[in-house]
């Protein structure tokens, strides 16, 4: 029997890394832009944005999406910068919430849009969003995220509740010295209410002076500050995330720790992000990434970019190394999708 050229052996249906890790969960960034600016996230000014061109159509989106299914993924998130800013997102999520293979499709929002598109994201078949808070308090909320615009995301969240995107998930990064004695007001949120909390260490991503060592509280801090009102009792998840996820004993809600720093998830990693700019990117903390758009409007063949995605895959390296080398990355958490 001969040997098949070079590169051309049959690859595996399923995209599994290195370390042998199956990769079912993509994260597909539609925007670079946003109509905030948390300070964590951007600086003041924003940044230089994606021209149109250089941002992936939906087609090329839906492609590449329809491609990972056939390679495994089950699990969408939109994310963005801001993905409700982008337009057209009500027709893209109602063409992702079609594809079959695509069991969980979710979107992560600061909510301030949610209470407009709520309705018609549910109408367009999403279940599931995740709303970015992280204070209770409007002149708090204003100094975080530059905006003045709590209101309107507590109108968000409310309204995606009524429409069945349930459970809403609130994120909190934890930030010492900016929010970090609120994690018993969040917290407190699940006890009545069938929402979710889920407390995000900080993260050296972002404006190279804000992160420092002293600002960022690990989870295990977070879960004794919270456990000061309660001792909490283990949650089932639910899901295949990362988040360690535990309930007050009459707690409606849950409330979970997410903890990229502390206690990495590396070894159970499953995802792969897309950027707006069309590279796949396969470890958040890793600048490595692969070009998709390029060939793309090269002409590339489905078989082709099949592989690709294969060979991208391959590259995921077998973690990061964030807590003993808190480096930066070349890119701002806005321009990744979180
Ligand atoms: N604009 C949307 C939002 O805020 O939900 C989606 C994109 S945002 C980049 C995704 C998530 O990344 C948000 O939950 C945000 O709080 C989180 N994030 C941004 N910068 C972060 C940092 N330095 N550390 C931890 N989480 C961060
Ligand atoms: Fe925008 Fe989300 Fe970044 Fe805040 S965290 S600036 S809302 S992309």
């Amino acid at each position: 029997m001969t040997k098949p050229a070079r590169g051309t052996e049959k690859l595996p249906d399923k995209l599994v890394d290195s370390f042998d890790r199956r990769i079912n969960y993509m994260r597909i960034s539609v925007t670079d832009r946003c109509n905030l600016r948390c300070r964590y996230c951007m600086p003041q000014q924003g940044l230089d944005l994606l021209s149109p061109d250089q941002v992936l159509h939906y087609e090329e989106l839906l492609r590449i999406a329809r491609l990972a299914v056939a390679g495994g993924i089950t699990k969408v998130r939109i994310t963005g910068g801001e993905p409700l800013v982008r337009k057209g997102l009500l027709e893209f999520v109602s063409s992702l919430s079609r594809i079959e293979g695509i069991h969980d499709l979710a979107l992560t929002t600061n909510g301030l849009l949610l209470e407009k598109y709520a309705r018609g994201l549910y109408e367009a078949g999403l279940r599931r969003v995740n709303v970015s808070l992280d204070t209770l308090k409007a002149d708090r909320y204003a100094r975080i995220t530059r905006s003045d615009s709590l209101e309107k995301v507590m109108a968000g969240i409310g309204a995606a509740r009524d429409e069945g995107l349930n459970p809403v998930k609130i994120n909190m990064v934890v930030i010492r010295g900016l929010n970090h004695d609120e994690v018993v007001d969040f917290a407190a949120l699940t006890r009545d209410e069938k929402l979710h909390v889920r407390f995000i260490e900080f993260m050296p991503l972002g404006e190279d002076e804000f992160w420092s060592r002293e600002m960022y509280v690990p989870s295990d801090e977070v879960k004794a500050l919270v456990e000061k009102s309660q001792k909490l009792v283990p949650a089932k998840s639910g899901g295949s995330g990362p988040a360690v996820m535990y309930r007050f004993p009459k707690g409606k809600g849950q409330i979970g720790f997410i903890s990229p720093i502390s206690n990495h998830f590396c070894r159970s990693c499953d995802r792969l992000r897309l950027t707006a700019d069309g590279k796949l990117r396969t470890c958040l903390f890793s600048d490595t990434e692969i070009d998709l758009m390029t060939p793309i409007r090269n002409g590339i063949t489905d078989e082709e970019l099949f592989n690709l995605l294969h060979h991208g895959t391959k590259s995921k390296p077998r973690g990061h190394n964030m807590h003993a080398d808190p480096g930066n990355t070349d890119r701002y958490m806005s321009q990744i999708g979180g």
